[in-house]
């Protein structure tokens, strides 16, 4: 009879841990979820949300961190919902453009973030749309065997790559009402800025 009863106390006091763990932490409701996840979601990707400023200057509406799209991305990229939306809707381009000039597709994206709590480069007194998370900077894509196409070695590149990374950025302007490239001021000589507006400026 003995063990019957050890077994309950056993019982009793994982019950007794339990409800001292959920004591500490309660339950935090899940956050709301936009059109905007559901509809990354629902496009086969995995996505979560990260934590990022919720007011001020810097706040990101939907943040996102997307650790692949169709390409991998490395580090994860976290931004807007918006941005990467934006993102996914150009990114079939990019891989046609890379299977036209490169004969191949990349196998993932280099970029140096998005979100960056700051004034705009060569601007100080304006908010850069990096502070919402609705700008990239794109700095090249990785190929299949493991090589780089970069904006920094490749931009002036009379070959593919070269031919590649502009055709990109032309067609990025298709997507995005900013394109700023090396062609734009030397801020940008290691990278595409990307950016959902509302300036528009095509430096492709
Ligand atoms: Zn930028």
């Amino acid at each position: 009879m003995a063990a019957p009863r050890s077994l309950g106390r056993l019982v009793t006091a994982a019950l007794l841990a339990l409800l001292a763990a959920c004591a500490r932490e309660p339950p935090r409701p899940p956050p709301p979820v936009s059109g905007c996840f559901d509809a990354l979601r629902a496009a086969g990707l995995r996505v979560e949300r990260w934590e990022a400023p919720g007011t001020g200057a810097c706040r990101v509406d939907e943040p996102v961190r997307l650790a692949r799209s169709g390409l991998a991305l490395d580090p994860p990229l976290e931004t807007s919902c918006s941005l990467a939306r934006a993102w996914l809707r150009f990114e079939p381009e990019v891989r046609a453009i890379a299977r036209r000039e490169l004969g191949a597709e990349p196998r993932g994206i280099v970029h140096m973030g998005s979100h960056a709590c700051r004034r705009m480069t060569g601007n100080a007194g304006r908010a850069s749309l990096h502070a919402r998370a609705l700008a990239l900077d794109l700095a090249g894509f990785e190929l299949a065997d493991g090589t780089r196409v970069t904006v920094l070695e490749h931009w002036h590149d009379r070959g593919p790559r070269g031919r590649f990374l502009r055709a990109v950025a032309k067609a990025a302007c298709r997507h995005f009402p900013m394109v700023l490239t090396p062609r734009s001021d030397r801020f940008h000589r290691d990278h595409l800025h990307l950016d959902l507006g509302p300036f528009a400026r095509c430096d492709a």
